[in-house]
């Protein structure tokens, strides 16, 4: 495996940064987790869009053009020969020093790993998952934007540890007034009739490409498709509920909180998403 580290492709053994990294020292950095499939990244562009809008947020400027950054992603993609796998693009601040100033971050630590990822065990894209609600709220969006995908994931860590302590493999977080955000590292549809619902991104989500892309394809289907905060209410009468993610794809939910969805099996309508999005992730993809 060969990890793109600064300048060089290394094997994981040497793929070491600093313990002065303020990414390590303080979550100070942006990350972006994009997909390979059948040898094709997918949506590159959207990525490489939201990489840039994060690091002007907190003012870390990515040190390559998007050009250049895209063509080191299909290098090391290429370098590793998988036709299927997960891109892990993380940008830090830099080495400095104990203090949180970044102005004494000389230049940005640039990483790129590619390898094989399944997050949920492989029957449960056939039986559906259970998951449940946590206390865990997503930070306010006038606090820290989710729309930034920065290395801070502590609420999204804590929501996993809650998740395994109700004995199931994802949660969903509210946001600070009660309405639905978004699972650990996936963002929530329902459906209720012929309309699909998501919370729109001021409700705490982040506006992922899955989602954007599954936003689409409800569209072309002829489904009504609407962006509006829900509650947990609204999902336990959903007549279908799933979650979409690079890392997750799309993935039916069957329970949640103990109320079964639907039948309690994953429902026709994410199936027939989920075909289009699997031929779509084929076709869309850039070399
Ligand atoms: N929400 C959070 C907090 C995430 O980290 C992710 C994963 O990247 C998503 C949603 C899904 O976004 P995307 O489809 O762009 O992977």
């Amino acid at each position: 495996q060969w990890i793109y580290l600064n300048g060089e492709f290394v094997t994981k053994e040497n793929a070491k940064i600093s313990v002065y990294d303020h990414g390590f020292l303080y979550g100070d950095g942006v990350f972006e987790g994009i997909r390979v499939y059948g040898g094709n990244i997918f949506r590159m562009q959207e990525h490489m869009d939201r990489l840039y809008r994060s690091g002007k947020s907190i003012m870390l400027q990515i040190p390559h053009s998007q050009e250049d950054l895209t063509n080191l992603i299909a290098e090391t993609v290429k370098r590793n020969q998988l036709e299927d796998a997960y891109i892990r693009l993380v940008v830090s601040r830099g080495t400095g020093d104990l203090g949180l100033d970044p102005n004494n971050c000389k230049a940005p630590n640039v990483v790129i790993i590619v390898e094989p990822l399944s997050i949920f065990p492989k029957e449960l894209y056939e039986t559906g998952l259970e998951i449940v609600t946590v206390p865990t709220r997503r930070n306010r969006p006038d606090v820290l934007s989710p729309k930034v995908k920065s290395l801070n994931y502590l609420n999204n860590i804590l929501v996993k540890i809650e998740a395994r302590l109700a004995n199931v493999n994802e949660a969903l977080m509210l946001n600070d007034q009660g309405y639905v955000a978004e699972g650990s590292a996936d963002n929530v549809f329902i459906l209720k009739g012929n309309t699909f619902y998501t919370p729109p991104g001021y409700i705490g989500a982040l506006e992922g490409i899955t989602r954007n892309a599954v936003m689409e394809i409800a569209r072309d289907l002829g489904y009504e498709m609407k962006e509006e905060p829900f509650t947990r209410h609204d999902v336990y009468t959903a007549d279908e509920v799933f979650l979409t993610g690079t890392a997750a794809e799309v993935i039916a939910v069957v329970k949640v909180d103990g109320r079964v969805v639907g039948d309690g099996a994953p429902g026709y309508h994410t199936k027939q998403v989920l075909k289009e999005f699997r031929k779509r992730v084929l076709l869309e993809g850039v070399k």
